[in-house]
């Protein structure tokens, strides 16, 4: 079996899903404590959210890199970076090591076109929503992505940063994420991508009239997979 890295931090209250998800899907299937060895790099978040702030994009793909690159130093085999937001960063960060980073974008759009899906909406951070680097790369796969209008991106933004990632979750914010999804539906969506890994602890299947596209859990899920692969 692969090692497995996981580039962690941002925030923690997604990083432990990814251990427990791959942990207890290998136990679910088969049935023994035989799971991959998985090395966590957490990073210290704050500074990336004043990066995040101020656009210092660069400043954050040295310091990913670094990060990736201790993971690879300590034995991993491929590299799972946990949070859909510093995707944009992807590219920059795989130039330089030697070991593959196995792409959240990639897998969340094989997972849609799995159920034969194919427009969606997609919920995450502001950059994840206007950036281009998300809705591009679900869009190369043959999806068409619908985002939120700007005063409710400025909403769902705000919850993840706001409460999300203290591990807040409010009432409140859910029925708000709610009528946000249940308008994107109304122009067409047939699918809600949580393109925040810490959205799911919000919404879950079930809240909402359409199917939910869990990227904490599918990622995961793939990080198993990938590292149970010959
Ligand atoms: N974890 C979040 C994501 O999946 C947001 C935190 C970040 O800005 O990296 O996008």
């Amino acid at each position: 079996m692969k090692k497995i890295g996981i580039l962690g931090g941002m925030s923690p209250e997604s990083t432990v899903h990814y251990y427990e998800k791959i942990v207890h899907d290998f136990t679910a299937r088969f049935g023994t404590h035989g799971y991959p060895e998985i090395i966590i790099y957490s990073v210290t978040f704050e500074p990336y959210i004043h990066w995040q702030e101020s656009g210092q994009w660069d400043v954050m793909a040295e310091d990913m890199i670094k990060a990736s690159q201790r993971l690879q130093a300590a034995g991993a085999d491929f590299i799972v970076i946990a949070t859909n937001t510093m995707h944009k960063l992807v590219n920059e960060v795989q130039a330089p090591i030697n070991i593959p980073i196995l792409s959240m974008l990639d897998v969340v759009a094989e997972a849609i076109l799995a159920q034969g899906l194919h427009t969606v909406a997609l919920l995450g951070t502001m950059y994840t929503m206007v950036d281009g680097f998300y809705v591009d790369g679900l869009e190369k796969h043959g999806l068409t992505v619908l985002v939120p209008d700007p005063a409710d991106r400025q909403l769902v933004h705000d919850v993840i940063f706001g409460e999300l990632i203290k591990g807040d979750v409010l009432p409140e914010s859910k029925l708000h994420y709610v009528e946000i999804i249940e308008k994107l539906a109304a122009k067409g969506a047939e699918g809600v991508v949580l393109g925040c890994t810490e959205i799911p602890m919000l919404i879950q299947n079930g809240d909402v009239s359409i199917p939910i596209f869990d990227t904490t859990d599918i990622h995961a899920a793939s990080a198993l997979n990938y590292a149970l692969k010959d």
